[in-house]
């Protein structure tokens, strides 16, 4: 666990965000920021991340995106919403083709509000996700030794509810 609190790394996926808070995330990276020097490396494969940080509302199309990723990550994980869109949907919450917030697909560890979030709240957010995964290792070493670990009957994942304000048919001037 010590490499993990060492050198966390992160893997960034935008559900559907205006490109403001995926640029604050990226700020993280550059000189001003540079959170590479306190050992965080962004990665594009997810079996690598231990974190996984996410920007934007979901909506139809990244949904499905979002839960492929996640399943990907090894345990212990842990899930920082970045930004108020992706905390419950923001501006375009009502919007006819939006769930809401990230924690509508998957589950959600840390949320960091803002609008865009400031390179400064991200990070915060990036230390409270170390914290929520050691509290996940400690649960895993604690862990009754098994021969067979049965598989889960269900994914662990939220379930997918229509949002009432979706509209079932596509609007008249999409047509
Ligand atoms: S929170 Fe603001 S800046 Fe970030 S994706 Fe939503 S609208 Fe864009």
């Amino acid at each position: 666990m010590l490499g993990v609190k060492e050198s966390p790394w992160i893997i960034h996926y935008d559900a559907s965000s205006c490109n403001g808070c995926d640029i604050e995330a990226l700020a993280c990276l550059t000189p001003l920021y540079d959170v590479e020097r306190l050992g965080v490396v962004n990665t594009g494969n997810p079996k690598h991340a231990d974190v996984f940080l996410v920007t934007g509302a979901v909506n139809h199309q990244s949904r499905d995106v979002l839960r492929n990723i996640y399943q990907q990550l090894a345990e212990p994980r842990a899930v920082v919403a970045v930004g108020i869109c992706a905390c419950s949907g923001g501006i375009f919450r009502q919007c006819y083709n939006i769930w809401g917030g990230v924690d509508t697909a998957i589950p959600v560890d840390v949320y960091v509000p803002g609008c865009a979030a400031r390179p400064e709240a991200i990070i915060d957010g990036l230390v409270k996700a170390l914290g929520v995964l050691e509290e996940k290792q400690r649960a895993l070493a604690n862990r009754p030794a098994t021969t067979l670990i049965p598989r889960p009957k269900t994914t662990g994942l939220p379930e997918l509810v229509t949002p009432s304000l979706a509209m079932t048919t596509p609007p008249a001037l999409l047509r």
